[in-house]
C-alpha cells in the first residue's frame, strides 16, 4: 500500500490517499475539499476511487464527498455514531462557518472497532469521542498506520469547544485507545505534521 498526502480547502486539511499499485485501486480519507484537484491526482496515476473514510463529520472533511461520489459512486464509510452530525448542516459547520450547507449520508455506517477489508488490507475504525461524538481513527494494522482525523494532532489534539464535542472524552480515547497501538505506528492527523504513538506518548498533553 502507498500513501499520498494533500492539503485542501480554506483551513489546510490534510487529505490522504492510499492505493494499492498492483490493483490501482485507491481511498481517500477526509477528502475535505478541492474534489477536482484530488479526482486529477487519481487520474494521472490510473488510479480508480474505491472508497472514501471519514474521520469525522466537519465541513473541511468532507466537502469534496458529493463532487467525488458524482464521478466515482465510491462508497463513503463513516462511524454510526457521527451520522447526525454529518446530516446536520449547523452541527458540521458548512452552513455557519463556509456558507455551503451540506448534508451527507454515509453509504457505510461503522460500529467501534469493526475491521473491513478495502485495497487488500485490514483496516479497523477505532471511535474515538471527544473532538465530536463520532469522531473515529482509521488503523492500518500491516502498514502501521493511523489517520487520526481531528482527535490526535502532533504533540496536541483537537477542540472540544464545538457541536458535540465531548471534552472530558478526547483525553480517555487518546490514552485508552491510540497511545496502545505499537509505538512505531504512523500518526497521520487531520491537520499540521505527522507523528509517531511513540513521540505521542512522550510529548502530548493528553498523554499526561
Ligand atoms: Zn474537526
Amino acid at each position: 500500500m502507498q500513501l499520498l498526502p494533500f492539503t485542501v480547502g480554506t483551513v489546510m486539511t490534510n487529505c490522504y490517499m492510499i492505493f494499492n499499485e498492483k490493483t490501482k485501486e485507491a481511498a481517500l480519507i477526509d477528502p475535505g475539499d478541492q474534489a477536482a484537484y484530488l479526482l486529477g491526482q487519481c487520474r494521472k496515476r490510473s488510479l480508480t476511487l474505491k472508497a472514501i473514510l471519514l474521520t469525522h463529520g466537519h465541513f473541511d472533511h468532507i466537502l469534496a464527498v458529493p463532487a467525488l461520489q458524482q464521478e466515482t459512486h465510491a462508497p463513503a464509510y463513516a462511524a454510526r455514531a457521527e451520522r447526525a452530525l454529518l446530516a446536520d448542516p449547523e452541527a458540521n459547520l458548512s452552513g455557519s462557518w463556509q456558507r455551503r450547507p451540506l448534508s451527507l449520508t454515509p453509504d457505510i455506517l461503522l460500529e467501534d472497532g469493526e475491521t473491513f477489508t478495502l485495497l487488500g488490507s485490514q483496516i479497523q475504525m477505532i471511535l474515538t469521542p471527544g473532538h465530536t461524538a463520532g469522531s473515529s481513527c482509521y488503523y492500518l494494522p500491516e502498514e502501521k498506520w493511523l489517520f487520526s482525523g481531528d482527535t490526535l494532532f502532533c504533540e496536541s489534539y483537537g477542540r472540544t469547544d464545538l457541536p458535540t464535542s465531548q471534552p472530558l472524552e478526547i483525553g480517555r480515547s487518546i490514552r485508552e485507545k491510540l497511545l496502545i497501538l505499537p509505538e512505531e505506528t504512523t500518526v497521520y492527523p487531520g491537520h499540521n505534521e505527522t507523528s509517531t504513538i511513540r513521540h505521542e506518548k512522550q510529548y502530548n498533553p493528553a498523554a499526561l
